[in-house]
C-alpha cells in the first residue's frame, strides 16, 4: 500500500483532483486522477468500470450528483493508503486526449481581443467591436475531429490567401500561424433538441475545464472568414490539455463578470457568478511572453452555453465550446500572437531571436492556475505543441 505525499506548494492538490485519461508502458488508456506528482487509477482504486474506459465521458453523463459522490470518495481515498497497483508517477504515465469530442463551438467573449481583431481585420470602421457583440456571445462551429491532446505536433496548414495588395490568391504553407490562448468548458450531461440551459443550471451541464489552444492561420483567415466566419484558417487543429478540472474545483475562483452594458436580454441573465479567476501564461520557445488574466472576460460560459442551446439546439456529453482568445488590456496580457506583434508590426523578442508569427520547429505551452478553496492555487497543467513544416 502506498499513502501518497503532496507537496506544499502543489498545484495538484486535495482541493483540485483534475481526471484525465493514461496509459502505462503496454497498457490501454483508462481515466486516472492527478493527485501531487501521482496519477491515481480509477478503475483499480474504485473497482469501478466506468473509469476504465478511454475517454471521461461516460462518466460525465452520469451527472452532477454523481460528480460530486465520486470527488468525495477520491477524497477519503488519497487521504489514506492506496494499493501499489493503483498509483504511478506522473513521469511514468502518458496523457491521452480526455474527451471524444462531441460538438465544438468556439467563442469570442473578450472585449479587449475582440477590439484588437476589429482594430487589425476592419482597420476602416470606426467601431471596432461589430455592433451585435454587446448583446450576444458571438460564436462559430469549430470541427471536433482535429482537436487533438497537448503533446500532439502541428503541421502549419496549406491554403490559399490574398494580401490587400495582391491581385490575385495564393495557395501554399501559412505565412502568418497563430495561437489563440483560451479556456475551454465541456459538458458532462447534455440536454434534448427542443430544450434549452439556463445560466443558473451551467453547473448541472458543465463538468469541468481545460486550456485550449485555438490554432489559427490569419492569413487563411483574413480571406476566408467573410461573410461566414473562420473555417481552414482554425479547422486543422485545437489542442487542449490533458486534465480536465472539475468545475467543483472552481469555486474559490468563482466572480463576477465585467459590468455587461447593456443589460443582456433575459435569457442571458441569472443570479450565479460564473466568472472565473484563472490566471493564464504563454512560454513561447520556453519563454514567458504574455499573461492574459480570464477574469476579463466579458461573458460568462454560463452565458455561452445558454445561448448555445436557447434556440432548441441539443447539448451532448462531450460539447466542447471555447471562451475565445483571453486578452488584458495590457500589452502583455494579450492571448494571440496577432495582438501581441500588432499584425508582425512589432516583433517581439524570444529566446533572442525576434518573432512575430510561429516558424517551424517553435513549440508553445499554455499553462494556467485559480484560487483553490483550502486558499492556495490550483493548476490546470499545460496544453503543449510543436510546429512541424507544412508536408
Ligand atoms: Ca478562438
Amino acid at each position: 500500500m502506498t499513502a501518497i505525499s503532496i507537496p506544499d506548494d502543489s498545484l495538484f492538490g486535495v482541493d483540485n483532483l483534475p481526471y484525465g485519461v493514461f496509459s502505462t508502458a503496454g497498457t490501454d488508456p483508462r481515466i486516472g486522477v492527478r493527485v501531487g506528482d501521482h496519477v491515481v487509477d480509477l478503475a483499480a482504486a474504485l473497482g469501478d468500470d466506468v473509469f476504465a474506459q478511454p475517454t471521461l465521458n461516460a462518466f460525465m453523463a452520469q451527472g452532477r450528483d454523481r460528480w460530486i459522490d465520486v470527488r468525495a470518495r477520491i477524497t477519503a481515498l488519497v487521504a489514506g493508503d492506496i494499493a501499489d497497483d493503483a498509483v504511478h508517477a506522473v513521469e511514468d504515465v502518458t496523457m491521452h486526449l480526455p474527451i471524444a469530442v462531441a460538438d465544438y463551438v468556439d467563442f469570442y467573449a473578450s472585449e479587449n481581443h475582440a477590439s484588437n481583431l476589429g482594430r487589425l481585420f476592419r482597420p476602416q470602421n470606426p467601431d471596432p467591436l461589430m455592433p451585435n457583440w454587446k448583446h450576444l456571445p458571438v460564436g462559430y462551429h469549430g470541427r471536433s475531429s482535429t482537436v487533438v491532446a497537448s503533446g500532439v505536433d502541428i503541421v502549419r496548414p496549406r491554403g490559399q490567401r490574398k494580401g490587400p495588395n495582391d491581385e490575385a490568391p495564393v495557395f501554399g504553407p501559412s505565412v502568418r500561424l497563430d495561437i489563440e490562448a483560451e479556456m475551454g468548458f465541456i459538458v458532462g450531461v447534455g440536454s434534448p433538441m427542443g430544450s434549452s440551459i439556463t445560466p443558473d443550471r451551467f453547473a448541472e451541464h458543465c463538468f469541468g475545464a481545460v486550456i485550449l489552444n485555438d490554432w489559427s492561420a490569419r492569413d487563411i483567415q483574413a480571406w476566408e472568414y467573410v461573410p461566414l466566419g473562420p473555417n481552414l484558417g482554425k479547422s486543422f487543429a485545437t489542442s487542449i490539455s490533458p486534465w480536465v478540472v472539475p468545475l467543483l474545483a472552481l469555486e474559490a475562483a468563482r466572480i463576477d463578470t465585467p459590468v455587461q452594458d447593456p443589460t443582456p436580454l433575459p435569457y442571458l441573465q441569472g443570479d450565479e457568478k460564473w466568472g472565473l479567476d484563472i490566471d493564464l501564461a504563454v512560454e513561447w520557445n520556453g519563454e514567458i511572453v504574455t499573461r492574459p488574466p480570464y477574469a476579463q472576460m466579458y461573458w460568462s460560459p454560463a452565458q455561452m452555453l445558454a445561448h448555445t442551446t436557447v434556440n432548441g439546439a441539443a447539448a451532448s456529453t462531450g460539447d466542447l465550446f471555447g471562451s475565445g482568445t483571453i486578452s488584458g488590456p495590457e500589452k502583455n496580457q494579450r492571448g494571440a500572437f496577432i495582438e501581441l506583434t500588432w499584425g508582425g508590426a512589432e516583433p517581439v523578442t524570444v529566446a533572442g531571436e525576434e518573432r512575430t508569427f510561429l516558424q517551424d520547429g517553435d513549440e508553445v505551452s499554455i499553462s494556467a492556475t485559480a484560487p483553490g478553496v483550502n486558499g492556495g492555487r490550483i493548476g490546470f497543467g499545460e496544453v503543449r505543441a510543436r510546429i512541424l513544416p507544412a508536408d
